[in-house]
This record gives structure tokens, sequence and C-alpha cells, in this order.
């Protein structure tokens, strides 16, 4: 049976990306070597790395004042280097807080400097994107999130940032059309729409580093990564090779541009449906609604398990919600087509015609 994989990550890459990192663990570029078992700088595995590097500096359209770097530790592991390498001695930074891992980021900053936490939606569980504030002049950076995974929220729009703005991208990298010369320091953790867990990337504006007079560890400085192209130690060739592979087939899908199309599409069918069938209610606010995350909630718990069994018998994997917020989660990242979309809605019907 086909499965619709709604997972928020780890998430669904294209099945070309599978079957390529599956050939390439037995037999990487013919070469008689499983790609688990050579050197990160051997010449195949530094043509990887650049290339994908190279493909998102070409997608995002990034600009010649920006590098691309590729790191571990996840977003999570951002959220700290980005204080240490942009909050000076003594200095403060804005933060707008619109979800738990915004949250994550202000408690790891914290540990740097003062931080001005100057919009929040937690008032109201994180159900919006706040849209009054004023981010201060005398701020290091500014930082904010643009999809909030958990929540089912998405910035639609980006502040003209007196200070240079800092954003995590981990849940909608290359989901749409971003202006990166809006932004000091863009961030994703590849597992939501970049590629398998295991790296996570950066693009940073140079001329912003070295200010902060910290003595920063190497490995959490962003001049050693860019200075050493991303091979200051050992990366995971495997999953830098699983973002490089998704990266060509996003281009092969005509680009940003393309896949937005789509996304919109998807997320227009979702939303629809969940406004339509008087079962379900979506629990995002409207105007901020995640074209990549949607979350909603069935009003009636005691059709959960009906929902739940009319769900596994189509193929509709992991639709539940964040642990921390119950309900469902329907997850609609680039590789994830339109039929799967199609499919859910179909037993969301199909439950409507039975209990509604
Ligand atoms: C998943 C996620 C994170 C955490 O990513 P890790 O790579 O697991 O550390 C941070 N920010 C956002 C927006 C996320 O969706």
């Amino acid at each position: 049976m086909k499965i619709h994989n709604f997972s928020a990550g780890p998430c669904i890459l294209p099945q070309v990306v599978f079957d390529k990192m599956a050939e390439a663990c037995i037999n990487f570029n013919n070469s008689g070597t499983s790609i688990l078992e050579i050197s990160h700088r051997r010449k195949d595995a530094v043509e990887v790395i650049d290339t994908a590097r190279a493909l998102v500096k070409e997608l995002m359209n990034v600009p010649e004042s920006h590098d691309v770097i590729f790191m571990q530790g996840g977003a999570s592991l951002q959220f700290p280097i980005i204080a240490s390498n942009l909050l000076k001695e003594g200095g403060k930074a804005a933060y707008m807080q619109t979800g738990k891992w915004a949250e994550n980021a202000i408690k790891e900053a914290k540990r740097f400097g003062e931080i001005d936490v100057i919009a929040s939606s937690k008032d109201k569980n994180y159900t919006y994107i706040p849209k009054d504030y004023t981010i201060p002049t005398d701020a290091d950076y500014f930082h904010c999130t643009s999809n909030n995974t958990i929540f089912g929220t998405q910035m639609k729009q980006f502040p003209n940032s007196p200070v240079p703005m800092v954003c995590d991208m981990s849940s909608d990298i290359l989901s749409r059309k971003v202006d990166v010369s809006k932004f000091g320091v863009i961030y994703a953790g590849a597992q939501k729409n970049m590629g398998p867990a295991g790296s996570t990337m950066a693009i940073v504006q140079r001329d912003l580093l070295g200010k902060t007079g910290r003595n920063i560890p190497d490995y959490l400085n962003y001049a050693t990564h860019i200075k050493n192209e991303s091979s200051f130690n050992t990366w995971p060739v495997i999953a830098i090779y699983g973002v490089m592979l998704n990266l060509q087939w996003l281009k092969e899908q005509g680009g940003v541009d393309a896949i937005a199309k789509i996304n919109t599409e998807k997320a227009n069918t979702m939303y629809t449906e969940i406004d339509r069938n008087g079962l379900f209610t979506g629990t995002a606010n409207v105007e901020d609604r995640s074209q990549m995350n949607a979350t909603f909630v069935l009003n009636n718990e005691e059709l959960k398990a009906e929902f739940e069994a009319l769900l596994k018998q189509a193929g509709v994997d992991s639709l539940t919600g964040h642990r921390d917020v119950g309900g469902y989660r329907a997850s609609m990242y680039n590789a994830l087509p339109l039929e799967s979309v199609q499919v859910l809605v179909e037993v969301m019907k199909q439950l409507e015609q039975k209990f509604g």
C-alpha cells in the first residue's frame, strides 16, 4: 500500500533521493566503495559538499556577501552559536518568541548576554504571529523563527530590521522565495526540507563576524567553517549526499518558485477542508497559517479511534500533533505530493459522511 507520509521531521524526501542514497551505500559512484566508508576529503566526497553549497546559492539566490556552510548539531546547536558569534560582550539582542523553538533559542542566547523579547504570542499558546513590535536600533541583532513547526504558524512577511536579522528557517527553508540579502544569518536543520538528519545549513553574512570580543571555540565559530569550506572536521558524507540529491531534485522541479506554487496549492486544499468540514477546527490564526504544517483538532474526541482507523486504511502516516499540543498536524514539505493531501482530505470527508 502507498504510504502518505505527513511526518513533521525527519520527513518525506523524494523517492529518487532514497534510491540514489541506497545505491551509494553499496557502491558510491561506481568506485567499488560504500559512501559510508570513504574519507570526507576524497575528491568525489568534496564534490558532493561543494555541489550542495553551490545549489543552495543558486536556488536561494544567495548574494556574494554571504557564505553557505554545513555544520552538525542541528538547529539546536545554532541557538548558542548565533549568540556567541553575534552578541557582543555586554551587548543585547532582540528576539521574537513565537513557539517552542524560539523559546529554546532565547534560553540559549541568555547565557551570552541580555536578551530583549520584543514580541511574543505565548499569551495565546503561540497560535499567531505578533505584528506590532519595534526592533531596537541598539540591539546587536534581531532573531525570528520563520515557521513554527509545532504550532503551525508562519511569518508571511519579514520586517525591515534596522539591525542584522537572524532567522531560524528550519521548517520552511526552500519552500518559498526569500530575499537572502535582508538577513544576517539564516540557518536550518536539514531534516525538514533539505535532506536527511545529520547536517545543518547556515547562510552567513561574512562582514558581521569577528566583532563580539569573545573567544569563540573553533567549532562554534562561523569563521572556521567559512575558511575551511565546511571541511573543518569530519562531516557526514551520506547526510550531505542526501541534501545534494534533494537540491538537485528541487532544481529539476523548477526551483523554489515552482515548488512554492505547489506548496500553496497543497496548503489551500488542506485548509479548505479543515474550514469546510464541521468535524474539525484549525488551531492557528487564519492569516498566520503555515503552508508547511497545518495544525487542527477533532471537535469530538470520541471520533478519534474511527478517524485514526480510516487514516490507517488509507495509508496516511504520522499525522499526530506534537506531544506539547496534541491534535493533528499535517506536515506538507516540498517532497509531499498534492495527491497525499487529497487522500487525507478524502478521509476527513469519509468521517463526516459517517458521523457528521
Ligand atoms: C525542528 C526544529 C528545530 C530543532 O532542530 P534540531 O535540528 O533537531 O535541533 C529548531 N527550529 C525549528 C523551527 C524546527 O522546526
